[in-house]
């Protein structure tokens, strides 16, 4: 079957132009410039399941013209992950029925913290998310998609990967088990965390993704999370063949 993955965001947890920035990047005309926080949307046989409610969820949602969702896949906890979350009730409330959240344990243990008041039984009329958390483990079957979790880590904090068919979805790292990489083995198309030139305790800079690409090898190769550091059309033009900087609104087409 044919599965789209749109890139809703591909920016870094402060977000493109960054407030009160008045460097090149950010106040650049380019809207590739311009980058939400990370986040994806599978499209597959009427199905749509997005990784990770990013700050701009909403937005994110509304530019995408996303009209159902059937399901989170949450990478982890980190606030520009999980802030747009209150707005799946949208969702939510037009189906009637709770939107199956999967993640690790761990993650889903912060969501429940964190919004503890979508977990609290209150008045009616508030209009709140209606979820059910699920810890995953192992692969699993979402409406005839298979997901394959791959651990990997951001700093110490084990955060989650996901691969569909020949296709990976894998942001917030700097450290991939070897474990791991068998899983990512025989990619068609890889998304990897590449920060920034310089390097950072808890995310790939852009010669350690190369590195994990030249080890891979995956047919194409997009590069998320992305500070203002990084001008897009320049980073373009300084990047290897078959990898490139994703950007915001980016489709990719694969098959299962
Ligand atoms: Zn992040
Ligand atoms: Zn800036
Ligand atoms: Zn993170």
């Amino acid at each position: 079957m044919d599965v789209t993955l749109t890139l809703l965001g591909t920016g870094t947890s402060h977000g493109v132009p960054c407030i009160a920035c008045g460097c090149e990047v950010c106040s650049s005309g380019d809207p590739r410039n311009q980058r939400f926080r990370c986040s994806a949307l599978l499209q597959y046989e009427g199905y749509s399941v997005v990784i990770d409610t990013a700050t701009e969820f909403r937005l994110q949602a509304l530019r995408a013209g996303m009209t159902t969702l059937d399901a989170v896949l949450f990478t982890h906890s980190h606030a520009d992950h999980i802030s747009g979350l209150d707005d799946v009730r949208s969702f939510s409330e037009r189906q009637g029925e709770a939107i199956p959240c999967y993640g690790c344990e761990e993650c889903l243990g912060d969501i429940r913290r964190r919004f503890d008041y979508i977990f609290t039984e209150t008045q009616l009329g508030g209009g709140k998310p209606r979820l059910e958390l699920i810890p995953t483990e192992g692969p699993f079957d979402l409406h005839g998609l298979r997901v394959l979790p791959v651990p990997v880590l951001h700093g110490r904090l084990p955060v989650l990967g996901f691969r569909f068919g020949p296709a990976a979805y894998v942001t917030d790292c700097n450290q991939i088990s070897s474990d791991s990489m068998e899983l990512l083995k025989g990619l068609d198309l890889l998304v990897l965390d590449a920060l920034r030139w310089r390097s950072h305790p808890t995310h790939f800079n852009v010669e350690q993704a190369l590195e994990v690409v030249e080890q891979l090898r995956p047919g194409r190769v997009y590069f998320t999370h992305v500070t203002h550091d990084l001008d897009h059309a320049a980073t373009n033009a300084a990047l290897p063949e078959g990898v490139e900087l994703a950007y915001d609104g980016l489709r990719l087409q694969f098959e299962v």
